[in-house]
Formats: C-alpha cells, structure tokens, sequence
C-alpha cells in the first residue's frame, strides 16, 4: 500500500542526510503528494524543497522542529504552515541556532580535553545547516572513534556522557508562541517518547492555553493502541492528529520515508486552520531574557 503523506522529515538543513532537493526525489519515489520538511531550529531548506516540490508535483508544507525543555523532560514541537519570511520569526531561530553552534564547539573541546581528537571545523562541515549532536557522532564515527552513531551517543555525547553538553531550549509554551508568531500551527511531535504520557497529560492543559493545535498521533512505530490513546487524547483537547516518519535518512530512525499511514484529514484541518490565520497578523513573540545556558 503507498501512502500519500508524510508530515515529518529532516533534510540536510538540519540532521538529515540527504539535501531538500534529493529529499523531494525520494519521496517522489515512495508516491508521497504531501510532505512536510521539519527542520531543527531552522527553515534554511524550505525555499529550495519548495522548488523541488513544484517540479515533482507534490505539496510541500513548510514546517520546522523546535526541541524544548520541561523539568528535566523534553517535548518537541512541530510548526506547520510557517509564514518564515517574517524577519523576527528568523532572528529568533537564529538566537537557537547560535546557541547550538556555542554548544557544539564545547562538546569538541571536552571531547578533546579527553585525547579523542576531532575538529569542530570537521564538525561544521558536516553539519552544513543547523548543527546538532548527530553531526559531532558521524565526525567521531568517521575519525574511528566509534563503529556506528548509536555507541558516539552511549559513550560520548548522549545524556549524562562526559562530552554531553545541555543545549539551550525554550520552554513548550513558548515554542507554541515561537510558531505562532509566524503564523504556524504548533503540533506536540512524538508523545510518547518525549515527554511520554504521564508527562504529557500534566502539561496538555497548559500546552493548549498557549495555543497547541495539534497532537503527532499516526508517528514512526507506534502501536493501533498507540495511536487509539492518542487519537482519545486529541479528540478531548480539540487537537488535530498528525503524523508522519521523522525520516532523516536511511537506517537513523527506524520508519521509512512514507512508512507511516496518515490520514488525509490531518491535512485538510491543518490546511483549513492554517487559512484562518494567514496573512493576518501574528502575535508577537519576546525571547525570555536572560537566555540561560542550560
Ligand atoms: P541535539 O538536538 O543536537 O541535542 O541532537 C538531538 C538529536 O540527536 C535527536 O534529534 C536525535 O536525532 C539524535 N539522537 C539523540 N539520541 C540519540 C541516540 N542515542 N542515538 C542516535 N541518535 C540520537
Ligand atoms: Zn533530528
Ligand atoms: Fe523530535
Ligand atoms: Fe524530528
């Protein structure tokens, strides 16, 4: 059976392997007519995933991932239907991003300080776009360091790992208000990985007073149980359910390119919700200061 939709994927902007333009051709291939590109903490690949996407006659609707922290906890939030144009919209994501670039250089310099010896200029290279820990896992995986990307997280950069270096988050409510200031509708990713479900029901009421709109129910690996909890959850709090592979090339998560059956519908309210707002102006979105490390 092919699926038409998938409304979460990662190009090369980001963490994913191939380019928007390759990205498109891929999902070309798998019969895909709507894809989303949800890149972390930028919208860098969106203007040429765009073209890619006139060219191959599929919709593209522009998106991003914003990772955020809660207590301890994390919950990723999906922005749909950006207008990413908006200039305050873009300085504020550069603000994340420059964060992650401080981060990144300093997980090289402990890695460093501990005789493993890669360079954040080979770092930075591989990220091409927006850097993140996957890209620090394949310098070490490339320098030998490591056999695959999976042990450069178990040993050296995953959470609580001498390298590890807590990277500078929103907290959900304002990535909700980070999206909606550029005209986006806010979808809570994955659930239950991030933050899982008891987490999830905690902080749903204030999620949606900050003007959630959607809840990622059809993802990845998730069970018909799975998805009936989710679905039960988004009926209560009026969310749409989304859903999509969070592809980011072959092999690094486990759901193909299209491998995860989303309903039309998801499409049609995210559309029809995404008429209502645009053009219209957005409310505006303030960076809590001061900007904490953490
Ligand atoms: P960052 O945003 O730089 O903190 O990196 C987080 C990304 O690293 C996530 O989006 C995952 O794609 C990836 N990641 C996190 N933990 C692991 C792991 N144990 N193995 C492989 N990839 C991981
Ligand atoms: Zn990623
Ligand atoms: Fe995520
Ligand atoms: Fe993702």
């Amino acid at each position: 059976m092919t699926n038409y939709i998938d409304l979460h994927t990662h190009s090369t902007a980001s963490d994913g392997v191939y380019s928007p333009t390759e990205l498109l051709g891929k999902a070309k291939e798998v019969g895909l007519r709507v894809l989303a590109l949800t890149d972390h903490d930028t919208t860098g690949g969106l203007e040429e995933a765009a073209q890619a996407a006139r060219s191959l006659d599929i919709d593209l609707i522009p998106g991003i991932e914003i990772n955020t922290d809660v207590g301890g906890g994390e919950v990723h939030v999906l922005g749909y239907f950006l207008e990413s144009w908006r200039p305050e919209f873009q300085a504020v994501l550069k603000v994340l991003r420059d964060a992650r670039e401080r981060r990144g250089q300093r997980i090289v310099e402990l890695l460093n300080e501990h005789g493993i010896h890669i360079s954040w200029e080979r770092v930075r290279e591989i990220a091409q776009g927006s850097v993140g820990r996957p890209h620090v896992a394949e310098a070490l995986l490339e320098a030998g360091y490591v056999q695959s990307i999976g042990e450069a997280f178990d040993k050296y950069i995953g959470n609580g790992r001498f390298a590890y270096v807590p990277r500078y988050k929103l907290t959900p409510e304002d990535a909700v208000r980070l999206v909606a200031s550029a005209n986006g509708l806010p979808v809570i990713a994955h659930p239950l990985e991030l933050p899982g479900l008891d987490e999830l029901r905690k902080w749903l009421p204030g999620l949606c007073e900050a003007g959630m709109v959607g809840l990622e129910t059809y993802y990845g690996q998730y069970t018909p149980e799975n998805e009936r909890v989710l679905h039960a959850l988004a009926d209560e709090y009026n969310l749409i359910p989304t859903g999509g592979s969070d592809f980011h090339g072959p092999g690094i998560h486990p759901t193909p390119l299209g491998g995860r059956y989303v309903p039309y519908e998801a499409v049609e309210r995210l559309q029809a919700e995404a008429a209502r707002r645009r053009g219209k102006t957005p409310p505006p979105f303030k960076l809590p200061t001061p900007v904490q490390e953490k």
